[in-house]
């Protein structure tokens, strides 16, 4: 996914330089045209450093790449407003660490000793709140050995009603149960 953006951003960047000078050209051959009109003689190309016009070029390039890669941040990502669908102003409230669960347990739930590198791991849990609609969404991270609200989101649930009327539902990653259908 990060690639993808990457890729998406590099092509924008790459036709806003070719737009720039191609802008410049043309700009330039309507200043001498009118100039000429004129009686002057003047060459703009000569007079202006081409490193100039490539430099402001690079510098939009680079700054739109920027911009489109910012606004690709949310792009795929499953985080939004469990109550009106919205995917920025969501601001954390809390969030807490699930309980830690060997990687490879028994049915007991103790570490399975036949495998050798069995390690220990925690889902996490973030909570939302809505600007536009004021609800409290709940996001479920995967499990990781470093549970954080960085690791990708596996479940969206309402936790507190937001305004007006609700326009999307809970979402889960196929395959992901329930822990609990409860609202907190
Ligand atoms: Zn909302």
């Amino acid at each position: 996914m990060l690639f993808f953006k990457i890729l998406v951003s590099g092509i924008v960047g790459g036709v806003v330089l070719f737009g720039w000078v191609m802008a410049v050209g043309f700009l330039f051959i309507g200043v001498e045209t009118i100039a000429e009109y004129f009686g002057f003689d003047i060459d703009l190309s000569a007079l202006i450093d081409y490193r100039i016009t490539l430099g402001i070029g690079g510098i939009l390039s680079v700054a739109s790449f920027l911009f489109i890669l910012w606004k690709l941040r949310n792009w795929g990502s499953k985080k939004f407003c469990a109550w009106c669908g919205e995917k920025s102003g969501l601001t954390k409230e809390k969030e807490y660490e699930g309980n830690y669960v060997w990687a490879y347990p028994n049915k007991d739930g103790s570490p399975d000793k036949r495998v050798e590198d069995n390690y220990e791991e925690a889902n996490y849990f973030t909570f939302w709140r809505c600007k536009k609609c004021s609800a409290l969404t709940k996001f479920q991270h995967n499990m990781d050995k470093n549970p954080s609200s960085s690791v990708k989101v596996i479940q969206v649930m309402l936790s507190e009603d937001g305004e007006g009327e609700r326009t999307v539902k809970d979402w889960a990653e196929k395959g992901v149960h329930s822990v609990s259908g409860v609202r907190e």
